[in-house]
């Protein structure tokens, strides 16, 4: 999805993308890994950018509410991660917090009409990613 995209999307629900919430989506988008609020933030922060955390909350709600970010409890913190607009499933490694995408969509769930009209389902796996798992071989801490 193009920032013009997103940014019209944004605009329909009343967040006005200025340059300096542009800075945090870019850094968002750009981060290779999931994040807190407070992590993003911090990114930010280095490049000369006045954004307030609240700001950072906020777009992160916004962009979950449209579904290009989607939010994981892990220890109960949240970390987001930036996500395109086709449906896909997550690897979260618990490690280094990197995020690959599935693209694979294997809930075939029963059609239950107990369950009413259902609109999304979501399936995300979590674990240790190839290059941590080898570092807990090794017996390193990381
Ligand atoms: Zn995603
Ligand atoms: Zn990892
Ligand atoms: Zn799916």
């Amino acid at each position: 999805m193009k920032l013009d995209a997103i940014k019209t999307l944004l605009n329909d629900h009343n967040f006005r993308l200025t340059q300096e919430r542009e800075t945090v989506l870019t850094a968002f988008m750009n981060a290779d890994r999931m994040l807190t609020p407070a992590q993003l933030h911090a990114l930010v922060k280095g490049q000369q950018t006045k954004v307030g955390l609240t700001t950072v909350y906020r777009l992160l709600e916004v962009l979950t509410k449209v579904r290009l970010a989607t939010p994981f409890l892990i220890d109960g913190e949240i970390f987001y991660t930036f996500c395109s607009e086709q449906h896909h499933h997550h690897f979260v490694c618990l490690n280094c917090h990197r995020v690959k995408d599935i693209y694979e969509c294997p809930a075939a769930l029963p059609a239950n009409p107990n369950f009413g009209s259902i609109e999304y389902h979501r399936l995300d796996l979590y674990g240790h990613c190839p290059s941590c798992d080898d570092h807990e071989k090794e017996g390193a801490l990381c």
